[in-house]
């Protein structure tokens, strides 16, 4: 077979040689152990928990280790690409720090290894695929949708699997003078791997997450370019992954069934193999079932969730440590305040067989992450995502910024900080009882305390109340009271002999909670006092007592 000819009628444009790419894009010179990753998703518009978890998993890698993390985008599927997708990356990327070294920005693309848009890389792809064919391992197919469909059938028939291999491989010894004349009358034609591989034997690799993997070898003619010159995934990751000097591919478990696709191209070209990771899917408990996070059933497997709801992203990153490697909680809990990218990230420690996402877990960590935060940094945050999507609360909380901060502020620093707020959009009804416009009472007394109880708490306290006092002597305050009205001066008292009193001093607090709170759960009331201020405080005492009336 003259495979120069037929390389020549398939490439008839000017291509550079692979060996000049090879020399484009040298080999990293990188200090031992330095991995090189990268993230690769396509521009669908569509960001999914997975793509975070995996970008994590590859960011990580690189710096932990000295090396890059390039991203790449994956857009040789023209039909699933949407307008804004790439900026929806970047801004993800944004958003949870995770900083590229090479590859696509917000402002254009950096790095020395590009184009890292596929589409832009298509010569490059020609110019491997015309190698394969130089060398007898790639061949035109013109075989139409039609054709294939018909075959599809033909081999449902005859329970046989599916797809372009042995006899069914119809155009892999097409002679050259046949080609010649389908090009000439403008037949479309992709690119065929000719595959040598036998399904009787297997192949191995060490995965770097799932350990040994053994795979059946490859029988497929899969196709390396289709008929624009655009290459398949297959192709696109084995030709970019080489020149790009990938050393760890970290991609989903779905790329596990052509994992001997892959393996058998970096072989055909002479390329050597990264090291492979594949993660396994994130999984949610569905009743009384596991399955995988679905992007059309879950709403919290798309990224923009945690963004319209207003989880901070530290609080998914953080979350997604815990999943990625299991000693992270330990570890976070002896290093309460470290930042995350000092936690000694291993690939070994990665779960093998399923990444469970439970959203109860994932509140108590994002409220433990709010919860380390200052309340000028809450405040900051809050705001943002009011401005976008709670204009009330904007509004509030921008009237008076000290004002909000200080009630940010309540039970925040110290040793046991309140874990009140898991996301932002709780701030509106966390706050809502410091501004008028807001508040919405619920004016349920506690139970046991009796209505005329009530009565006189709430008129009586408006004298009582002390702005200028501090905390003890506001408390004491209130025993005292509760003394003089037939309740227990003092908890203590109180529990010793409960069926001596009509109450206790917590019971007094509860009533004046509810009062100017219009809630029996609030922060510390003495705090809440403080920054409501005295008349405010009186005014809310009297509009209880009249609704009680
Ligand atoms: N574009 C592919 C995806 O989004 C990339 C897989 C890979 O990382 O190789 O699944």
């Amino acid at each position: 077979m003259d495979y120069q000819r037929l390389a020549a009628l398939m490439f008839p444009q000017e291509l550079k040689t692979p060996e000049e790419y090879e020399a484009l894009f040298p080999v990293r010179n990188l200090p031992e152990g330095a991995k090189i990753t990268r993230m690769a998703p396509s521009p669908t518009g569509f960001m999914h928990l997975g793509n975070l978890f995996g970008a994590i998993v590859d960011e990580r890698l690189a710096h932990l280790s000295g090396g890059k993390f390039i991203l790449r985008i994956e857009d040789t599927d023209l039909k699933r690409q949407v307008p804004g997708a790439v900026e929806l990356i970047t801004r993800v990327f944004g958003q949870y720090g995770l900083n590229i070294d090479e590859g696509v920005t917000s402002d254009g693309e950096i790095g020395e290894y590009g184009p890292y848009y596929q589409r832009q890389r298509a010569p490059i792809y020609q110019a491997f695929a015309k190698k394969l064919v130089l060398e007898g391992k790639a061949y035109p197919c013109f075989c139409t949708e039609q054709d294939l469909e018909n075959m599809r059938n033909l081999q449902e028939q005859r329970h046989e699997n599916p797809g372009y291999y042995g006899e069914y491989a119809v155009h892999r010894d097409m002679d050259v003078d046949t080609v010649e004349q389908l090009i000439k009358e403008g037949k479309p034609f992709v690119v065929r791997f000719r595959s040598t591989g036998d399904p009787d034997k297997t192949v191995t690799i060490d995965d770097q997450i799932k350990g040994k993997i053994s795979v059946p070898e490859n029988n497929q003619d899969f196709v390396l370019l289709k008929s624009d010159g655009i290459p398949t995934y297959h192709f696109a990751h084995v030709v970019d992954d080489h020149l790009m000097r990938t050393s760890v591919v970290v991609r989903g478990e779905e790329w596990l069934s052509t994992l001997n696709w892959h393996i058998q191209l970096f072989g055909a070209l002479g390329f050597k193999m990264p090291k492979f990771a594949h993660t396994s899917h994130m999984m949610k408990v569905d009743g009384d079932k596991k399955r995988k996070l679905s992007k059309r059933k879950d709403p919290e497997a798309s990224l923009d969730f945690y963004r319209t709801e207003g989880y901070p992203p530290e609080s998914v990153k953080e979350y997604l440590m815990t999943v990625i490697n299991s000693n992270f909680e330990d570890w976070r809990i002896a290093n309460p305040t470290a930042p995350l990218e000092t936690f000694p990230f291993s690939l070994k420690k990665m779960s093998v067989s399923g990444t469970l996402f439970d959203m109860d877990k994932f509140r108590d960590v994002s409220k433990n992450v709010i919860a380390r935060m200052s309340a000028e940094e809450v405040y900051d945050r809050v705001v943002d995502w009011a401005q976008e999507f709670d204009q009330d609360l904007y509004n509030c909380l921008t009237r008076d910024p000290d004002y909000a901060k200080s009630i940010l502020a309540i039970g925040r620093g110290g040793k046991k900080p309140r874990k009140d707020l898991a996301l932002w959009s709780e701030v509106k009804d966390y706050l809502s009882f410091f501004y008028d416009e807001l508040f919405n009472p619920d004016y349920t007394m506690p139970e046991n305390v009796a209505k005329e109880d009530v009565a006189r708490i709430l008129a009586d306290y408006g004298d009582i109340y002390n702005p200028e006092v501090d905390m003890t002597e506001w408390f004491n305050a209130i025993c005292q009271y509760s003394g003089t009205i037939g309740f227990a001066s003092s908890t203590k008292e109180y529990k010793q002999n409960p069926e001596q009193f009509r109450g206790s001093p917590g019971d007094t607090s509860m009533v004046l909670r509810v009062a100017v709170c219009g809630r029996q759960n609030s922060p510390d009331l003495f705090s809440c006092m403080q920054i409501l201020g005295a008349d405010k405080v009186k005014a809310r005492l009297q509009e209880a007592l009249n609704k009680l009336n």
